[in-house]
């Protein structure tokens, strides 16, 4: 079942190596079926480029394995509350992408002073407390702090990226490192200041409605 949509999560899976999000088998990829509300997610501590779709494991929104042999992502009941409580979102990425998660090392989020992440990811990325990694907690901390973002940093972990389909939380999660990155290089040379609000609108509109084909 849900072959598209699998397809869809491995190819992401496998893009988050390709952008050096993440190393050996951290992270993980969930996508949300709309017609049906199953969720398509990335089987456990698996090396992406040794899976098929078919290894893809299709699951409920309380987490009841509807398809597949293999154990889920051990993140799977926090990346399933975020679906639960935001009805707009169709995926959840999960990175440790290095210059982001070295924000959260600090317990920072990533200001919005970049017009590409104004672009992409819409707000500041904010910096969601500690939990432990496999509880439903990393969960409850990204909805309670991700407001209108499409990323939110997991303190001492790494990464959320969010999106309406796999396409855009992919998009979210590459950007999110991007602008970590360029932030990081700015503040060796001086103080960042955060595009003002009017800007971050703007950019956000730009992208939506007029940026593309
Ligand atoms: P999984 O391989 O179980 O998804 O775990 C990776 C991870 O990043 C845990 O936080
Ligand atoms: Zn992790």
């Amino acid at each position: 079942m849900l072959e598209q949509l699998k397809k869809e999560v491995l190819d992401a899976a496998l893009a988050l190596k390709t952008n050096k999000l993440v190393t050996l088998t951290g992270g993980n990829v969930t996508g949300r079926d709309p017609e049906t509300g199953y969720c398509v997610i990335t089987p456990s501590g698996i090396a992406y480029e040794l899976l098929s779709p078919e290894d893809m494991v299709v699951v409920d929104i309380d987490g009841n394995v509807i398809e597949g042999e293999m154990k889920p992502s051990v993140d799977m009941m926090g990346l399933l509350y975020i679906l639960r409580n935001r009805s707009d979102l169709h995926c959840v990425i999960h990175t440790h992408s290095p210059y982001a998660t070295s924000f959260a090392i600090l317990n920072q989020g990533i200001p919005c002073a970049l017009t590409t992440l104004a672009n992409e990811v819409g707000s500041d990325v904010p910096c969601a407390p500690y939990t432990r990694p496999g509880s439903e907690t990393i969960g409850i901390q990204v909805v309670e702090h991700i407001g209108d973002s499409n990323a939110c940093l997991l303190a001492h972990h790494g990464v959320i990226a969010v999106g309406t389909n796999v396409h855009h939380g992919l998009v979210a999660a590459v950007m999110c490192e991007d602008a970590a990155k360029v932030l990081y290089l700015a503040k060796t040379m001086g103080t960042v200041e955060r595009l003002p609000q009017e800007e971050i609108d703007y950019n956000r509109e730009l992208f939506l409605n007029t940026y593309g084909q």
